[in-house]
């Protein structure tokens, strides 16, 4: 619609201030779009990845433009809005399928299903930094794994919401996580400290009043698979019936013993 102007400057300078705002809107979402500033509630640092370079023939994807990706799928939110979508199924079937039965089970994976590690993903610029100290506070400083578990300050992810909903229909939760319990090292006195950050770590981040944490033994060579099914069978023949099994990797769900199982979004590593 055309609104006339008295103002021949402001003619002569462009055009009637309907279509003018049409425009600026328009310059805003093409902004966004091309990452030139964050979207609407995005943080400073959450920029819109550039595309990835084009794939060469036999060579692997350029890790910089992959690293920016999944840095990106985490900050906008979407990684969280994919767990939550997965979550929301699991809480539909567990309320429904926990108004018939008794000892009824749900089991949980830890890592990045029960817990977030994205702080520490985060210090080491997605790499996995084994040893040495963890400060995530400190930015530009390395952030050794151990020391990250320790200090037991993982954020719980969206699965809480499903660990609270089984609780109160009286559903037993397990956690069953390819942490490893004793320490190797015979001279440390601490020989359950893994263990022991863990407890905390849940706790603090709301999980209470699970039915057992169950780690993996140093001593176990079994595949994490392997493990992970061996334990859901033990739970079985305890007279549970493990209605739901929810992790972030393959592994934690192949194997059987679970009537549904729920696979997270993890595009940040992998555990065969
Ligand atoms: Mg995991």
């Amino acid at each position: 619609m055309f609104i006339p102007l008295a103002n021949s400057e402001y003619r002569f300078r462009g055009f009637p201030i309907s279509i003018r705002l049409r425009v600026s809107l328009l310059t805003v979402l093409l902004l966004i779009l091309t990452g030139s500033v964050p979207a609407r509630g995005l943080g400073a640092d959450c920029k819109r990845p550039t595309p990835l370079p084009p794939s060469e023939a036999g060579q692997p994807r350029n890790l910089s433009g992959l690293k920016s990706q999944l840095v990106y799928y985490e900050c906008s939110g979407a990684y969280s809005r994919d767990i939550s979508r997965v979550i929301d199924t699991a809480i539909a079937y567990v309320t429904k399928r926990a108004k018939t039965g008794t000892k009824l089970a749900l089991v949980l994976d830890i890592d990045e299903t029960s817990l977030s590690n994205w702080d520490e993903m985060k210090a080491n610029d997605l790499g996995l930094i084994k040893n040495g100290d963890c400060n995530v506070a400190v930015p530009d400083t390395p952030c050794g794994f151990e020391a990250w578990i320790l200090e037991a300050d993982a954020k719980p992810l969206d699965t809480l919401r499903l660990f609270k909903v089984a609780k109160q229909n009286h559903v037993a939760v397990f956690f069953i996580t390819a942490r490893v319990d004793e320490n190797k090292n015979p001279e440390d006195k601490n020989q359950h400290k893994v263990r022991d950050a863990t407890i905390k770590n849940l706790n603090r981040a709301g999980y209470s009043d699970w039915a057992e944490l169950i780690l993996k033994p140093a001593n176990d060579t079994s595949t994490i698979q392997e493990f992970k099914a061996a334990k859901r069978k033990e739970i079985t023949e305890r007279g549970y019936t493990i209605i739901a099994n929810v992790g972030d990797q393959y592994s934690d769900l192949k194997g059987g013993y679970a009537e549904h199982v729920y696979k997270l979004p993890n595009p940040f590593y992998f555990v065969p």
